[in-house]
């Protein structure tokens, strides 16, 4: 007889306990390293680079990625090479990838917009974009070709001049970025590619570097106005203590899938999503929140059959069994609502009856994947959508990446004379009020 295999995920049972938003915040899973902690660890990488420039770059290769680069910007005639030995199949899958991501952000450019708010008073707003862009994407325990055209294209229909990459050297491709990632580049015309990963790479765009070698000349990298891109948590805690000095998107750190289910879904789906997402990273999370008690005990089997049997068990056994993973059961649809709102997941499956409804109930989200089949592997790669998304709760308060990460909105403001004269006496009210006297000396200098 075959042994019954112990459960690879833990059970948060929330039946009959009525919380508030606030509790349960306090409850729900959350990995045991969060960004905070990591500020600690990556303060030093940081000064590190921005003193020491390309010199530290290097070290930090060798140190974290077990490579020391001797190139740290990507020679034209290896993202050439890299393009030129791109199986058919995989190009014709990230040319699709690019064509749907791009059709979704040509759609995001906001509009600029005129308002006269009295006669011969007007003020105007345009979306300007940023000069100069740094874009992350990910090499550490996987590859990310994906992560650079949710950047790029985003970038790049956001009218922004001035794009650079940076992705982890890898040892198996002689210090340089993976293959594919480089071909992905090259793909959508991005020439400025540099063999840097982690929190060094975020040091690089935000400070700029120096250059250590004869080959990267004496300017390795000039800095940037935006860095944006997914990573680990380090990277996400580089973005956090760069914030100031430039501007970053949300904390798109190591990541989480929240399934909301009821007894309609089919627990082989929702097992199969809650293991897609554990593979990425040992402190990736996987929750599940559902009132079905049939469901619950149907996933937790398929779960850890299929953690049994997958590639990456180690990193989907640490990832399950975490703090961050749980299944947490609920009373009623109501309160799993309640519970995804107060978790405010970077992907939201929605396997509910009338799911789209469901849906339109949610509040906190990076995005919402809605019915049986629109799982998160179809975001991270095709859907359109853009799957750099906030996480460790950010979604409470900001977006996932898009054309609006690159663009600034700037205010035009034109008045004429009798414009002016109209409000003239209750501009210099408001000056006097905050005995500012020569403000009001300003408008009375125009001889309203
Ligand atoms: P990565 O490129 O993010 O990280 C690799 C780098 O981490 C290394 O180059 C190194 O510099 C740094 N590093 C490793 N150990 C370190 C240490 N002890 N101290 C300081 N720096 C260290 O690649 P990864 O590790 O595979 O992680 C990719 C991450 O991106 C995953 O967590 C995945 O979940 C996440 N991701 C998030 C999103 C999102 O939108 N939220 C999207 C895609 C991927």
């Amino acid at each position: 007889m075959l042994a019954r295999l112990a459960p690879v995920i833990t059970r948060l049972d929330l039946r009959g306990r009525a919380l508030s938003a606030r509790d349960l915040l306090t409850v729900l899973p959350r990995p045991e390293l969060g960004v905070e902690d990591a500020t600690h660890l990556v303060a030093p990488i940081l000064e590190a680079v921005r003193v020491e420039g390309a010199a530290a770059l290097r070290s930090y290769g060798e140190k974290f990625d077990g490579v020391r680069p001797e190139h740290l910007r990507v020679p034209a005639a290896a993202m050439q090479a890299a393009l030129d030995a791109l199986e058919p199949a995989l190009r014709s899958a990230l040319e699709e990838s690019i064509s749907r991501v791009r059709t979704v952000h040509a759609a995001q450019r906001p509009a600029d917009f005129v308002v006269e708010v009295a006669p011969g008073a007007t003020v105007r707003q345009r979306w300007i974009p940023v000069r100069r862009v740094g874009l992350y994407a990910p090499g550490g325990l996987a590859v990310y070709p994906s992560s650079v055209i949710m950047n790029v294209v985003a970038a790049q229909e956001a009218g922004v001049g001035g794009l650079a990459v940076a992705s982890p050297p890898q040892a198996s491709n002689g210090g340089l970025p993976n293959p594919t990632i480089l071909a992905a580049c090259a793909l959508l015309g991005v020439d400025e590619v540099y063999a840097v990963g982690g929190a060094q790479a975020v040091a690089m765009f935000a400070y700029g570097a120096l250059g250590s070698e004869p080959q990267d000349g004496d300017h390795l990298c000039d800095p940037v106005d935006v860095v944006t891109g997914p990573g680990n948590v380090f990277v996400a805690a580089a973005k956090r203590l760069v914030r100031g000095v430039v501007g970053i998107d949300s904390e798109a750190g190591p990541t989480e899938i929240a399934v909301l289910a009821d007894d309609t879904a089919d627990p082989d789906h929702v097992a199969a999503d809650l293991l897609s997402q554990a593979e990425h990273d040992p402190l990736a999370a996987s929750v599940l929140v559902t009132d079905s008690l049939a469901l619950a005990d149907a996933v937790e089997g398929r779960v850890t059959a299929r953690a049994a049997a997958t590639k990456h068990v180690e990193r989907v056994r640490t990832a399950l069994g975490g703090p961050q993973s749980a299944i947490v059961l609920v009373d009623d649809l109501a309160q799993g609502l309640a519970v995804v709102n107060a978790y405010g997941a970077e992907h939201l499956e929605i396997q509910t009856r009338d799911a789209a409804q469901v849906a339109d109930q949610v509040t906190s989200a990076g995005a919402i994947f809605v019915g049986p089949y629109s799982p998160v592997p179809l975001g991270d790669y095709m859907a359109g959508s853009n799957h750099v998304l906030p996480t460790g709760g950010c979604a409470h308060f900001s977006s996932g990446l898009g054309v609006h990460t690159y663009v600034r909105a700037v205010q035009v403001i034109e008045y004429d004379q009798p414009a002016l004269a109209v409000i003239a006496d209750q501009i210099v009210a408001f000056a006097d009020a905050e005995d500012l006297p020569a403000h009001g000396e300003a408008i009375r200098a125009r001889g309203v």
